[in-house]
């Protein structure tokens, strides 16, 4: 016997009829033998649809209420759940965030989680009753309904897990799994039986969106072990015991386990981001930190920075990208600091895209970067600019050879499918 988290998307909750599907699954899965508790998300739609309700009620609206609005779409759905597991025969009852109680800090909105009191559900689930728990949702120290910041429910789904010390927390989203690429760019993509916690977090921060990066956080801190695998199938399919998904471990389960492994694991492309150059900057001590200083104070992140080379001038260009959405924030802030930071032209560009390499492999392997930038070089594609972590190579290139660079790389690396 195991004790199994299950956590359903929005996807998947879209109706009656894919409820009934999703209670299926989880009605199999006691069946197994384990103790389960389920997390579920709002409908497909909903969130959107009530924060939307919140701005036309007031556009300055108390995050307090928001949380007690956007909250209700996942209260539906556990209900819905439980209503239609006890149909089919299965002991089930809602837990909402304030009864289990699911302690967050008072940040509405994107309140973080403090503690989970698992004695209530671990009794429900031991008596052979199936726990179900909206995602998203907690309770402040003050007593109100909070939420966890968009996304939210992949994060609630790990933190009961850590919380009734799972032995899988099984994500069930509209994909079969984590991809080497995304298979919508490239035919050839495989689907990655491991991955461990870093990788993941790479990918998913750079815009391979199959899981909130918040919740891979917690489950490396936690060592929970995460299953991303689809909840669009039917009784034949193979149990999710038997791992048909991909599991997200530790460098150290993944080197225990006689997975050959690939230098690179995976490629993704960023379409997010926008580049600024500065040009004509004088070369001097605290410059940068004139740019970057204000940037950060107003919560801009900057990613990927280059400084060119001091012209015989004294003056230097810099470049570097900020979420597009930030953009014209960003902008007017530098130009209404123009004579503070002394700089000559500011060149914004949104049409640019990152490509990242990620692999632990290329921890213990020289090479890496010099193949991506050969490889990109050979097919007539410039680089804008470069950023590297540990496991992580990312090249900043014109947005129109996104699929081209993509696809290229996942040749050289080797992780193209047997045809
Ligand atoms: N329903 C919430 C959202 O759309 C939380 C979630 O589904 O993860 O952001
Ligand atoms: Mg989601």
């Amino acid at each position: 016997m195991a004790r199994i988290v299950m956590k359903f998307g929005g996807t998947s909750m879209a109706g009656s009829e894919r409820i009934r599907r999703v209670a299926g699954i989880v009605k199999r899965q006691q069946e197994a033998g384990h103790e389960v508790a389920v997390v579920v998300s709002a409908m497909a739609g909903e969130t959107d649809r009530l924060v939307n309700f919140c701005r036309e009620a007031n556009a300055l609206y108390d995050p307090a209420e928001y949380d007690v609005v956007v909250a209700s779409g996942e209260q539906v759905t556990s209900g819905l759940l439980a209503l239609t597991l006890q149909a089919m025969g299965c002991k089930a009852r809602s837990w909402l965030g304030w009864q289990v109680p699911i302690h967050t800090d008072d940040a509405h909105a994107s309140a973080r989680i403090e503690d989970i009191d698992a004695d209530a559900l671990l009794a429900s689930m031991a008596a052979g009753e199936i726990a179900v728990i909206p995602g998203f949702q907690g309770v402040s120290p003050q007593g109100r309904v909070t939420t966890l910041g968009r996304g939210g429910s992949d994060t609630s789904a790990v933190a009961v897990a850590a919380a009734v010390k799972a032995d899988r927390c099984d994500i069930y989203t509209d994909v079969d799994g984590v991809y080497t690429t995304d298979p919508r760019i490239v035919a050839k993509a495989r689907k990655l039986p491991l991955v461990t916690y870093e990788e993941m977090l790479e990918l998913a921060s750079v815009g391979s969106k199959v899981l909130q990066t918040r919740s891979v956080s917690l489950a490396m801190k936690e060592k929970v072990r995460v299953q991303v695998l689809s909840s669009f199938i039917d009784e034949s399919a193979p149990a999710a015991d038997t791992i048909p998904g991909t599991l997200i471990v530790s460098d150290e389960e993944l080197e225990g386990s006689d997975m050959e492994r690939q230098l690179i694991t995976g490629i993704a492309a960023d379409k997010n981001e926008a580049k600024i150059t500065l040009t004509g900057i004088a070369d001097r001590p605290g410059a940068v930190a004139s740019i970057f200083g204000p940037l950060a104070d107003s919560n801009i992140n900057v990613d990927m920075i280059i400084q060119n080379i001091s012209h015989d001038s004294g003056k230097t260009d810099v470049t570097f990208t900020v979420p597009k959405a930030d953009l014209p924030r960003a902008q007017a802030m530098i130009e209404e600091l123009k004579s503070t930071i002394d700089f000559e032209g500011l060149i914004a560009d949104s049409n640019v895209a990152k490509i990242s390499v990620v692999g632990v492999g290329m921890r213990s392997h020289a090479g890496v970067a010099a193949t991506m930038f050969k490889t990109l070089a050979d097919r007539g594609i410039n680089i804008i600019a470069i950023s590297t972590s540990e496991i992580k190579v990312s090249v900043l290139i014109d947005t129109d050879e996104t699929e081209l660079a993509v696809r290229v790389l996942h040749t050289v690396y080797g992780l193209d499918a047997a045809a």
